[in-house]
């Protein structure tokens, strides 16, 4: 808890509160007012004006009623046909974290592969939802090696948030077949996979225990309009209906019209911010491994660096600069690393100063 007024560092707001959520580092971060943001999973990049257009007509329009729970037939047409799956293989929901959370609900036991993005485990923790983490490491390129998963829901996420990395598709397909072995539901978040320039493969196309969850929030950066979905089996699906249908109802019809607009952009959208994000992944590999440990990303627009110290008195060296980040600890422990979002056209400044503050640490 930050105290109004007071200026404390990060090191000292974790003495204070023994263990530090995102939600509270979120809050110190505001708090500092730091000049470049390299901690949010918010892309810079703006909306495609055509997308807002759609959203705007469609209000002009009138359409400010219910829809179908599922998504209007346009939407999930489109979806279906770029997905090259069925229309009713296809829910749409408000943003893709509903459909984890849907997922993530029901279990009895979720296994999470770490590092893994923190809000699996703030949403299984609020539904009391166990979970198992299986550890990799960087010394393993992030790699699973799994020989028993005992669990009911197992969590994929490549590309991965926080590490950027796209495991090699061996080492997924071994997953998935111990999946399938054990009778374990996959959820592949699959968000970022158009942000990506290695070979991606959709685990649907590896198995058939496997719901897809995607997002407009990334590739469009349309975080604010919560629009995402699912892919998956007709009784999966019909699932996830249910749950939308006894929640959300339904996602704006406005803000379905600007998906359908984002849909047809598609192509043209992917190649330009894909390029943004791979430039950026390229340089940041460039600037930081000179003196640090990480892996080159494959896609998203994450990299997730081993300052070789606490990471917590990091990000304050780092805050102190000007530039935020997060600490490793909140992706599974990983107290040595910070998460750096690839999100500001400043990063070679930005990064600079990493480089200098991991120097001045090293001298002193
Ligand atoms: N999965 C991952 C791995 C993410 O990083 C995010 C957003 N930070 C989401 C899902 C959620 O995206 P949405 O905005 O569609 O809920």
């Amino acid at each position: 808890m930050i105290i109004l007024g007071e200026k404390l560092t990060l090191s000292e707001l974790r003495k204070r509160l023994g263990k530090l959520s995102l939600y509270d580092i979120s809050t110190w971060v505001k708090s500092r007012n730091p000049e470049i943001r390299l901690d949010l999973g918010q892309p810079d990049v703006p909306v495609d004006e055509r997308i807002i257009e759609a959203a705007v007509n469609s209000l002009r329009r009138g359409e400010t009623g219910y829809t179908a729970t599922a998504g209007i037939n346009e939407l999930r047409e489109i979806i279906a046909e770029r997905e090259g799956v069925d229309p009713d293989e296809v829910v749409v929901g408000a943003g893709g974290k509903i459909m984890l959370s849907a997922a993530i609900m029901r279990a009895s036991l979720v296994g999470l592969i770490s590092p893994h993005w923190t809000a699996y485990e703030r949403t299984a923790s609020s539904f009391d939802t166990p979970v198992k983490f299986f550890k990799t490491s960087i010394e393993d390129g992030w790699i699973p090696h799994l020989q028993e998963l005992g669990v009911d829901l197992l969590i994929l996420n490549y590309p991965n948030n926080p590490t950027g990395r796209i495991i090699p598709k061996e080492s997924i397909r071994e997953i998935l077949e111990l999946a399938e072995d054990e009778d374990v539901k996959v959820i592949s978040d699959e968000v970022y996979a158009e942000i990506s320039w290695r070979d991606f493969t959709p685990l649907r196309e590896m198995s058939e225990n496997v719901i897809t969850v995607k997002s407009f929030s990334k590739l469009f950066s349309m975080t604010g309009f919560r629009l995402g979905y699912a892919i998956g089996p007709k009784k999966d699906i019909r699932e996830l209906q249910k749950f939308m249908e006894a929640t959300i109802t339904c996602v704006p019809i406005f803000v379905q019209r600007a998906g359908i607009r984002a849909m047809e952009l598609w192509d043209e959208i992917r190649a330009r911010i894909s390029e943004v994000y791979r430039k950026r992944g390229e340089l940041a590999y460039k600037i930081l491994s000179k003196k640090f440990q990480l892996t080159p990303p494959d896609g998203a627009f994450y990299i997730f660096v081993d300052t070789g110290v606490d990471s917590t008195l990091f990000v304050d060296k780092m805050v102190d600069e000007g530039i935020s980040m997060f600490p490793g600890d909140v992706f599974g422990g990983y107290d040595t690393f910070v998460r750096i979002s690839l999100v500001s056209d400043r990063l070679e400044y930005a990064l600079g100063k990493m480089v200098k503050v991991k120097e001045e640490l090293e001298d002193s």
